[in-house]
């Protein structure tokens, strides 16, 4: 997968996430909100139908005695729908009040003391003023099905949020005294009464509730997506910084901290298509510790690999800042001279000779001995094509300073087909 591919996969894995957090806070806490809500609507309802059975009660009381006389004082009105409502005694005149109107005044002193209304309606009133309204008429619509015997809604009522109940009326033995004429049968639904009780306070409370809900809620996700942001934002760079690491170690002679060959090649290649761009010249010198098998054999593999680390440290302060050092493999080594031509080259290989004889041995802890080092340094050319061809020719000036007597810097004074053995040569 390119490093493009993988990035925009991961962006979209962590938009995943984060969406999937924010998502389930928020639908927890509309469940929850609608939890809380139908928890509500059933306490309004068991209130209502506890109001509705009590009304009930107290019109089966009033219904048994065939209704109740009151007595009729001052702003005490006769029932205008029964016949003979009043009746004279020696303790002055009464009036009846039948069920229906006894319900009436007893929604009549709810509504202004407590908010309470009840309506008792049918769908045949004797009473236009027990006409049903919309909700009431759909519920005793349900009743005459025998579909139930309750119903229920929140609806506006005079501005504000109201829970509205209504409970079938079934027409019962002391009923018929009145309702008879109209057809009913013990059992029949004769009409229903409407319980009706403001909530706006509950339902504001409520709303209030779910918006507290929703905004800790959503509060608590994005702090989680920001936690989740900043975990995943710290193991990147962690991550990227392992890469770089092992990138790095890929690259890196772990004997001399030197850069390996792999690490030459690909910068040798940049280098060269720099110098073809700009048109400068490019140098670059093998160099190879002589007889380095008997300091390995005389003073052992140890101190052998001790005069290695000296000579990366001679190769690194000799260099300039630009110029290239790597470790070839075993004990050669590579200088690439960026803006160097021939002879600024051979003037610095034999800087770094002469700094290699004086001072290696003595760096790498022995005494007594001398360690020297043999260059071939080689330009690079206009035919030059590729940088095999240059290491080969200063490879091939290196087995000519070999060949000389050692402790040498031999220029690659023409182009010459490669070496049998190549660069490779340790
Ligand atoms: P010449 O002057 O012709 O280069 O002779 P030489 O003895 O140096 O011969 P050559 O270059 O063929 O020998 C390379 C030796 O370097 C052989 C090997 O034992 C030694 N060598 C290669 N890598 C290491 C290393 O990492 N540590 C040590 N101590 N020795 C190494
Ligand atoms: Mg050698
Ligand atoms: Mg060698």
């Amino acid at each position: 997968m390119s490093s493009g591919t993988e990035r925009s996969a991961f962006r979209i894995f962590v938009a995943a996430i984060s969406v999937a957090i924010l998502l389930s806070f928020t639908v927890m806490s509309v469940v929850m909100s609608l939890r809380a809500e139908a928890m509500i609507r059933q306490v309004e309802l068991e209130r209502a139908r506890s109001i509705f059975g009590t009304l009930v009660l107290a019109r089966r009381w009033n219904a048994g005695y065939g209704g109740v006389w009151v007595p009729k004082t001052a702003g005490v009105e006769s029932n205008p729908w029964l016949v003979d409502p009043d009746v004279e005694t020696a303790a002055g005149v009464f009036t009846k009040r039948n069920p229906a109107l006894m319900t009436r005044e007893i929604s009549e002193i709810a509504t202004t003391r407590t908010g309470f209304r009840f309506h008792i309606t049918s769908l045949e009133p004797l009473n236009p003023g027990n006409a049903p309204d919309a909700f009431e008429r759909e519920a005793l619509g349900e009743f005459e099905l025998r579909l139930t015997d309750e119903d229920w809604r929140v609806e506006e009522l005079d501005g504000e949020p109201t829970f509205r109940f209504m409970g079938a009326l079934l027409t019962e033995q002391s009923c018929l005294a009145c309702h008879e004429v109209q057809g009913y049968k013990v059992g029949d639904v004769r009409g229903g009464i409407s319980v009706s009780f403001p909530i706006g306070a509950m339902e504001a409370a409520r709303i209030r509730d779910l918006r507290l809900a929703l905004g800790t809620s959503g509060a608590l996700g994005l702090g989680l997506v920001v936690l989740f942001l900043a975990l995943v934002r710290a193991l990147r760079r962690k991550l990227d910084e392992l890469r770089r690491e092992l990138r790095e170690q890929a690259v890196i002679d772990p004997l001399t901290g030197l850069h390996n060959r792999r690490w030459l090649m690909e910068r040798l290649a940049e280098e060269f298509a720099k110098s073809r761009r700009t048109n400068q010249s490019l140098s670059l010198a093998i160099g190879d510790l002589d007889w380095f098998k008997l300091v390995n054999d005389q003073l052992g593999h140890p101190a052998g690999d001790a005069a290695l680390k000296a000579l990366a440290c001679i190769l690194r302060e000799g260099v300039r800042p630009y110029d290239l050092v790597a470790r070839f493999g075993g004990e050669e080594f590579i200088v690439v001279l960026p803006a160097t031509d021939p002879a600024g080259a051979m003037a610095l290989c034999e800087r770094l000779r002469v700094a290699v004889e004086g001072t290696l041995a003595t760096r790498a802890g022995f005494t007594g001995r001398r360690i020297t080092i043999s260059f071939g340094v080689a330009a690079r050319l206009e035919s030059d094509e590729i940088p095999d061809a240059l290491l080969a020719r200063a490879d091939a000036a290196l087995y000519r300073a070999k060949s000389a007597g050692r402790n040498r810097v031999e220029s690659a004074a023409e182009p010459g087909p490669p070496r049998r053995d190549g660069p490779d040569r340790d």
